[in-house]
């Protein structure tokens, strides 16, 4: 990658959304009515791609964005693994339970809060419901490597599991020691070793830039570090700081986050050094060994955005399970309650949790299909969306296209009728070039609080 001009670049930086979702989640609300996402569910057709949501967490960590409940009192784990299986008969009611599970994912909080017979539990409750569970199906855990253990991985084993993801973010103990998280290497090489003896094919390591205290010489070590353990996969994630939202975030001295340019600095240099060493950028903040299947995925168009990060699994429907946790159809978004006793109240009454999503127009699932693929592939197969939609792009996206001239102008992309192009350094900003296409943006123009920031 050349070198990148950090102060033209560091100009880009204003809030933006992530994409993980389109529209996003701002935009839920409960105008789509619990009635009509029963008739999703009902109707429902193909694989299903399933999340399981376990937000139990002994203690905070400063940066943490998600949706998580802090406790040390083992019986609530145990009551919500039963709200949790109470929730799956009520779902078995509204969901061909015959289709094909293709996809797995257990997130949190921290799932391996969980002791090994209480996951084996979820596991073998959510098995028995859905009996149709594909031998290929990607299998995969977020693991938190200060809390697992060798019986916990047996369950693992035993349950196909074949990724796994540990969180690391940063090794510098200054770093650590200002989020609130205190991980020695040591630790985390044991459970990569753990699972390694165990036979998982994939192993992921979570690291995030933009941390307090971090500095370009910092985040190197922590980069070398996290490459002697090898793992298959890196995800390097822009720290979004939102203290509006998350109240342990403002015990940050906000001052010792990283300014915009050290950050563009610091990724510009993750992808040198990963690249160096033998992996490759895959969307805006994963690396993969070059044997990846995301790669293959790439090469056919087939690489797909969702909640957990990037995929080759783009057809399934995913269904949510647990406090919070989001559900994702063809034409809808579908999220649970994030309040533990509305959970346990709708449940108890024989209803889904569910509180709020947003059913996708036919101009949502146009601007979602192009967003995805710029955030996938860097790129805008033209004639492809214009087939699908039945639309001339030129014309329906005059204003986008107006709005990456700019880009274009600084050699960031390059349009033509066949083709929206992505340039490698424009890859970093990727959110902004996709936020033109965004119909939702006027809304939040100005309003600094609703997004994180883009650089
Ligand atoms: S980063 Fe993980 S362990 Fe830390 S608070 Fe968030 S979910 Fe819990």
């Amino acid at each position: 990658m050349s070198t990148i001009d950090l102060e033209k670049f560091s100009r880009y930086s204003r809030p933006g959304p992530r994409y993980t979702s389109y529209p996003t989640a701002l935009e839920f609300s409960d105008d789509f009515g619990y009635d009509r996402y029963l008739e999703y569910l009902e109707q429902g057709k193909g694989p299903l791609s399933i999340y399981v949501h376990l937000p139990f967490c002994r203690s905070a960590c400063y940066f943490c964005g998600c949706n998580v409940v802090f406790t040390s009192k083992r019986e609530k784990l145990s009551e919500y693994v039963e709200y949790l299986k109470r929730e799956i008969d009520i779902l078995a009611q509204h969901i061909d339970t015959k289709r094909e599970v293709i996809q797995f994912h257990f997130g949190g909080g921290t799932p391996t809060y969980y002791q090994a017979f209480e996951l084996d539990e979820i596991m073998e409750y959510l098995r028995s419901k859905f009996p149709n569970w594909s031998e290929e199906a990607e299998t995969s855990v977020e693991i938190d490597p200060r809390f697992f253990n060798e019986d916990q991985m047996k369950v693992f084993q035993k349950h196909g599991f074949n990724r796994i993801s540990f969180g690391v973010q940063d090794f510098d103990p200054r770093v650590q020691e200002e989020i609130h998280r205190i991980q020695p290497y040591e630790t985390t090489k044991a459970a990569v070793e753990l699972a390694r003896k165990y036979g998982i094919e994939s192993i992921n390591t979570d690291l995030i830039y933009g941390l307090p205290y971090q500095t370009l010489e910092s985040f190197q070590r922590t980069l070398e570090r996290a490459r002697s353990l090898d793992p298959d996969r890196l995800a390097v994630f822009n720290y979004a700081h939102v203290p509006w939202l998350k109240k342990t975030m403002r015990k940050f001295d906000e001052t010792t986050i990283p300014a915009p340019e050290v950050k563009l600095q610091i990724l510009q240099h993750t992808i040198d050094y990963l690249t160096a060493e033998g992996y490759e950028m895959i969307g805006m903040d994963h690396f993969a060994k070059p044997e990846d299947e995301l790669f293959g995925a790439i090469a056919k168009g087939e690489l797909h955005r969702n909640f957990q990060g990037y995929t080759t699994r783009g057809g399934a429907n995913l269904i949510g399970i647990g406090l919070t946790s989001i559900g994702e159809g063809e034409r809808y978004y579908a999220q649970n309650t994030k309040n533990m006793n509305e959970y346990e109240e709708a449940i108890d009454a024989g209803r889904l949790p569910y509180e709020r999503g947003v059913e996708l127009n036919d101009d949502d699932l146009l601007r979602k299909s192009v967003i995805m693929e710029l955030m996938a592939n860097f790129s805008v197969d033209i004639p492809r969306v214009e087939k699908e939609f039945g639309i001339d792009f030129a014309d329906y996206f005059a204003d986008a296209l107006e709005k990456l001239k700019e880009f274009e102008e600084a050699e960031l992309l390059s349009v033509t009728p066949q083709r929206i192009q992505v340039a490698p350094t424009g890859t970093l900003l990727i959110r902004n070039i996709a936020m033109p296409f965004d119909a939702y943006m006027n809304k939040y123009e100005g309003n600094k609080k609703s997004f994180s920031k883009t650089v």
